[in-house]
């Protein structure tokens, strides 16, 4: 518990406009089902199975998790399951399809000694319970993001996000007066995530829009992804983010982390 206490600033209790990742790792298929359960970082809500969770430990230095498992819960012997007399599925008589129930359990654990401390307890500072009820009680991202899926703009998981490179070229971004470093551009400009370069949007058809600075800098140097700039906000789910490699709007979870690489505090930055 006192391990626990030493790292209560690396707790955060999710707000209404996080995403909570708790279904499924971002980089393997592992979900409370898998054998090893599901670990979601109470720092970002991104969630890992046991196979990536010391990678995440290792990169980000954050040491709590929530651990997620979902058993099967077996019939119980007072009600034992019948044979199938037909084969009807799902009719009377046939099979019962319903589908198989699970039960979740949780613990805390703490990297990277995967040291273990039971949830629910009294015993676990408010912080810590509250922070977990609400990751528990929200509706996960992935569902979200599945709703989103059937509604015309979709966005994906960007397959840069999680091991974006990102250069330590000392680059500090400023909050606002942003220009295109080519051209005199100052709307339009995009901030490219890995080495901190603010460039123009694409020329338009007509003419109008900007000079193609950021897409001719990804031909050039093979870097994917880039934010617009003026979109940054306290909900980081609305800014823009691009894939020039995907071609595509794409979502980055580690948003957060990639702006602060570059000074950006966006917690600070109003809608
Ligand atoms: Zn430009
Ligand atoms: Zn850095």
């Amino acid at each position: 518990m006192e391990l626990l206490r030493s790292h209560l600033s690396r707790v955060r209790i999710p707000e209404p406009t996080n995403r909570i990742y708790k279904e499924e790792c971002c980089i393997s298929f592992d979900s409370p089902k898998s054998e090893g359960g599901l670990f979601v970082d109470m720092n970002t809500f991104i969630a890992f199975g046991k196979d990536f969770v010391v990678w995440n430990y290792e990169k980000t230095r954050n040491p709590v998790y929530l651990h997620i498992r979902e058993t099967q819960v077996l019939p119980s012997e007072d009600r034992p399951s019948k044979k199938p007399t037909r084969l009807a599925i799902g009719l009377e008589g046939g099979f019962d399809n319903s589908e198989p129930k699970y039960e979740q359990s949780y613990q805390l654990v703490i990297l990277p000694d995967f040291v273990t401390l039971p949830f629910p307890s009294v015993e676990l500072p408010e912080k810590v319970r509250l922070a977990v009820d609400a990751v528990i009680l929200n509706v996960s991202a992935e569902k979200k993001e599945q709703v989103a899926s059937w509604t015309a703009d979709s966005k994906v998981i960007s397959k840069h996000a999680m091991q974006l490179e990102q250069l330590e070229n000392g680059i500090i971004i400023s909050p606002s007066g942003w220009k295109c470093e080519k051209c005199d551009k100052t709307d339009n400009l995009w901030l490219n995530l890995t080495d901190g370069s603010i460039l123009c949007g694409r020329k338009n058809w007509d003419g109008s829009g900007g000079n193609d600075h950021a897409v001719n800098h990804y031909m050039q140097t093979g870097y994917p992804l880039a934010v617009k700039l003026g979109t940054i906000t306290a909900d980081l789910d609305a800014a823009d983010v691009f894939s020039y490699e995907e071609d595509e709007a794409v979502l980055d979870p580690l948003l957060a982390q990639h702006l602060q690489h570059f000074g950006i505090d966006f917690s600070s930055l109003q809608k």
